[in-house]
């Protein structure tokens, strides 16, 4: 299986998720939010098509890094092999990050006709949601460009059924650093 990429593996990335992460640029995305940083990353036969043994053997290499962070592009216009790159990071115990322009309640919907976009779900730690939005731009959030955009606690989200939001006050991001074992 082979996945389209829109640049190598980054390491030691800080602002893509909490801690030190290595990033994944998925290549493709036709969400077209205005004023996307990444436009490069849109056309779907652009980037570069890489076997995904290729990239387990890269991730097998990381060193001090906390996890890995899916982004593009949209990652989940390329629903399989980033659910097998998810479910291969999780194998080596890093935690999961990904952006996409959906929002969790549309994945939801792609779900019911394709059940793969609930199995990729399952390998998710934190799932940044939704279109940046130029009206909603906050440049004080966290890891994300607009205050449409959520970090939404996945593994949470699917056991209680309804979205939970990471909150980013009251001491409760320490809690879910703790808990997913970061070490920022
Ligand atoms: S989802 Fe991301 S890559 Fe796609 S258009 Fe929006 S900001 Fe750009």
């Amino acid at each position: 299986m082979t996945i389209r990429l829109a640049a190598p593996l980054q390491r030691d990335s800080v602002v893509d998720g909490y801690g030190v992460r290595t990033v994944i640029w998925t290549q493709g995305c036709s969400h077209n939010c205005p004023f996307c940083q990444n436009p490069q990353t849109h056309d779907f036969d652009g980037g570069k098509e890489v076997e995904l043994k290729e990239i387990f053997e890269e991730l097998k290499t990381l060193k001090d890094q906390d996890g890995i962070t899916l982004s593009g592009g949209d990652p989940l216009f390329q629903i399989e092999p980033i659910t097998e790159i998810a479910k291969y990071a999780k194998h080596l115990g890093l935690n999961v990050w990904c952006y996409t322009g959906f929002t969790y309640e549309k994945i939801l919907e792609f779900a019911q006709d394709k059940p793969i976009y609930l199995e990729f779900l399952k390998y998710i730690d934190v799932l940044v949601d939704g279109k940046f939005e130029i009206a909603k731009k906050d440049l004080t959030l966290l890891f994300r460009g607009s205050s449409n955009q959520r970090l939404i606690d996945v593994p949470a989200t699917l056991k209680q059924n309804k979205v939970i939001i990471i909150p980013e006050s009251d001491g409760i991001i320490d809690n879910f650093k703790n808990k997913n074992k970061l070490y920022i």
